[in-house]
């Protein structure tokens, strides 16, 4: 799996889009009502006006599941640029300098692991 940025970054990102467009597609279904088209500009904003709500709604849905996401996430320190980041999964990116993270105990090295886990392997 190739990932360009962190995932609770990609989330943001969607969740903004979707706001964006949706705020958009709102905004331009009132120029049948502006412009004065009678009942056919009634209708385009109307249908505007959905379609908008439905992009809207859906980002509210993205924002909610990657605050959900984001509770099960593994805050840890970034060991390439120190700062605080968030995992989600086993595998992420940092939200700072996008460097892969894994919490597979199979990624690690030797004397990152903690010493139970290398008790048990022994
Ligand atoms: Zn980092």
């Amino acid at each position: 799996m190739r990932l360009k940025s962190s995932k609770v970054n990609e989330f943001r990102l969607w969740g903004l889009l979707l706001t964006m467009g949706g705020l958009l597609l709102m905004i331009i279904g009132t120029v049948g009502i502006v412009f004065k088209w009678g009942a056919v500009g009634q209708v385009i904003a109307a249908i505007f006006m959905i379609l908008g709500l439905i992009s809207v709604m859906t980002s509210m849905g993205v924002y909610f599941w990657a605050g959900m996401l984001s509770t099960s996430a593994v805050i840890l320190q970034c060991p390439e640029c120190g700062k605080t980041t968030k995992v989600l999964g086993k595998v992420d990116r940092c939200m700072f300098c996008k460097t892969i993270l894994s919490l597979d105990p199979a990624h690690a090295p030797a004397e990152a692991r903690p010493s139970d886990e290398i008790g048990r392997q022994a």
